[in-house]
């Protein structure tokens, strides 16, 4: 069996590798003049690599998709994740988040690993050899790199989505799935800074609070929440980035932006109830200005921000 793997990022050489270890001779294409350039990239270069949990702590977050996330993820599961890494020598950390990262805090060593797997079981890796399209032959496929064309019994299409091109990632594999008949789900960003917030907001940019509960709800109808993260929030010069933000980004562009709108409670650590007992304690007299309360837990800018929008610092 003759298998060529299109697109050597994560899954494109755990693929390979996969298909190799199965007695396949298996080609590996890739359009970078390297392997893994977005693995490069991941958890701001010490790349993220699994959660501290099971498999269906995993799936809990994706939502809808998690169905089908599931049998992946059963079969591969986070332990299996730590497991593969550490015998190729990248010995793992749990940080406090859960979050699992190696010890090294070097993402090239995740990508070398899987570049390693890969290249030890046989993968033919070509790199600086984009595919330019792929259609059937009788029982064969030709993969068309512009060069050349390569018939092949099996095709495995890991091209990644649409995202920053300088990974490689421009969505080539879109056309190619649709001619083929395949439905292909409108993209849209999944994980972004947001846009949003009034001037007084963006003037306040760099500021981080660090505990934050972000809230999208719809504007009109049930005020069910459509997604709620609980993290540090950063204001930006264009609006609101940070993990609480990105984490709800998806919930934002899957609905139309005048429909949905986003709360942030900046004091999550106390209730409605507790905040207005504190402004409501007369025992100083009121002479306690309100930026003073605000700035026992926020960062004085942005108490002396509020505070600027009621348009007095009293009580
Ligand atoms: C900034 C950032 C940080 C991230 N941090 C983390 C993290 O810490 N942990 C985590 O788990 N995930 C993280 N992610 C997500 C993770 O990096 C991606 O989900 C993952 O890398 C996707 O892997 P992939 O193999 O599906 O696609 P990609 O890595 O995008 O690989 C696709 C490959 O296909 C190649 N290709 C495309 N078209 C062609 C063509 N026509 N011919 C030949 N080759 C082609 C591309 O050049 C690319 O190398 C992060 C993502 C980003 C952007």
């Amino acid at each position: 069996m003759h298998v060529v793997v299109i697109g050597a990022g994560a899954a494109g050489m755990m693929a390979a590798y996969a298909a190799a270890t199965q007695y396949a001779t298996v080609v590996l294409l890739e359009k970078n003049n390297k392997t893994g350039v977005k693995i490069l990239m991941s958890g701001g270069t010490r790349c993220n690599l699994t959660h501290h949990t099971d498999a269906r702590g995993i799936a809990d977050v994706f939502g809808h998709a998690k169905r089908f996330l599931q049998p992946s993820l059963g079969a591969f599961p986070p332990q299996a994740v730590v497991d593969f890494f550490e015998s190729a020598g990248v010995a793992t950390k749990i940080e406090s988040t859960g979050k699992v990262f190696p010890v090294s805090n070097r993402a090239v060593q995740v990508r070398d690993a899987l570049h390693a797997y890969a290249v030890d079981v046989g993968v033919q890796i070509r790199t600086g050899c984009g595919v330019t399209g792929i259609r059937p032959d009788g029982k064969k496929w030709l993969v068309d790199t512009g060069k050349t064309v390569i018939a092949t019994d099996r095709v495995i299409v890991t091209t990644g989505g649409k995202s920053w091109p300088g990974c490689g990632t421009t969505g080539d594999a879109y056309a190619w799935m649709t001619e083929l008949g395949h439905a292909v789900e409108r993209t849209r960003p999944a994980l972004v800074p947001l846009l949003g917030g009034d001037q007084w907001m963006r003037e306040l940019s760099g500021l981080v609070v660090d505990d934050s509960i972000v809230t999208v709800l719809p504007v009109a109808g049930k005020q069910k929440a459509l997604a709620r993260r609980r993290g540090s929030l950063l204001f930006t010069h264009f609006g609101f980035s940070g993990p609480a933000a990105m984490d709800v980004s998806g919930a934002i562009t899957a609905a139309s932006f005048d429909q949905v709108r986003m709360i942030a409670d900046l004091v999550p650590q106390y209730s409605e109830e507790e905040l207005q007992a504190v402004f409501s304690d007369r025992q100083d007299n009121g002479r306690t200005r309100v930026s003073a309360l605000l700035a026992m837990w926020l960062p004085n800018r942005l108490a002396n921000g509020i505070v600027a929008q009621l348009g007095q610092d009293v009580r």
